[in-house]
């Protein structure tokens, strides 16, 4: 594998692939790899002829009160588990070449990014996307693999692409768990013993919502996230910072549940925000 740190150095491996008719997949991640980046690793393998991973804890998408300076870092762990992955290109670029003196250029997807995760983080996804379409513009990939973990970050990513015509396919995979049910995250590793404990319950109430409408036939909306937030206010530790039940494409609330809906929660456990959802399919 070899880990590319310069911009140009990047786009002329790219480039040489491109001529011999090879087709790129692309994972961006910021590190401290676990087995939800590891599922998008091996999709893109099976898909494309090359897999490019990326490294970069974005600045840009961080709000000043939050955790850029001790977001989690192993870059050796992640190099090592990138390698045995058969990964062929680990681009790892700095923040100063990303955003050089005199950087202007931001990516806005108007409304999309307003609401849910983006009212909690103002700044957030105006972030997520001028760095997706950076990192787009450099790998120029043919597939781009995401997580269904971060969903408002996907549909805010297919909107970018659909309106800026990018020439690249986007994918979302499902949410790898811990086996109690856990999202996995790189920010799990923030969570006390005891809060790790509790972090299970945001999935569990989630599922209650699911059961709800999948087997008990509720379609009324309101009821739904009602249900959730009465079960994890059960817990004195969890702080629910919003439950949402929207539309997958446009992410408006639904008030009548009717074919698929997206049922999504963020919530404080302790100084750790955790955020999940799960897929309603109503037939
Ligand atoms: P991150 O490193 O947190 O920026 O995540 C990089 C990519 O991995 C994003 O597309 C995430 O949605 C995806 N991802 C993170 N956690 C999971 C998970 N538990 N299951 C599946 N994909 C995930």
């Amino acid at each position: 594998m070899e880990i590319v740190r310069r911009i140009p150095r990047m786009k002329e491996i790219v480039r040489d692939w491109h001529r011999q008719g090879r087709t790129v997949g692309f994972v961006p991640t910021m590190g401290y790899l676990h087995e939800g980046h590891l599922s998008l690793v091996r999709e893109s393998k099976r898909m494309a002829d090359h897999t490019v991973v990326s490294i970069f804890v974005n600045p840009l998408q961080f709000g000043p009160h939050e955790d850029y300076d001790r977001y989690p870092r192993d870059l050796d762990r992640d190099v090592e588990i990138l390698s045995r992955e058969g990964v062929d290109v680990l681009f790892y670029p700095s923040a100063e070449d990303m955003y050089p003196p005199g950087y202007r250029t931001y990516v806005e997807v108007e409304g999309l990014s307003q609401k849910w995760e983006g009212a909690s983080r103002p700044g957030h996804f105006r972030g997520v996307a001028t760095v997706v379409c950076k990192l787009f513009n450099i790998v120029q990939p043919d597939y781009a693999f995401f997580g269904q973990k971060d969903a408002q970050q996907f549909v805010i990513i297919r909107r970018m692409v659909e309106d800026l015509n990018m020439n690249v396919e986007v994918i979302q995979l499902p949410i790898v768990r811990e086996s109690d049910g856990l999202a996995m995250s790189s920010r799990n590793v923030y969570l006390s013993p005891e809060e790790r404990a509790i972090a299970p319950r945001l999935y569990q109430a989630l599922q209650l919502g699911q059961r709800l409408v999948q087997e008990e036939g509720e379609r009324d909306a309101a009821k739904v996230v009602e249900a959730v937030r009465s079960f994890l206010a059960q817990e004195p530790r969890i702080r629910v910072d919003y439950v949402a039940l929207v539309d997958p494409q446009d992410l408006e609330p639904v008030e009548t549940i009717r074919g698929r809906a997206l049922l999504a929660a963020a919530i404080y456990l302790g100084s750790t925000r955790l955020i999940d959802n799960v897929i309603l399919n109503v037939k």
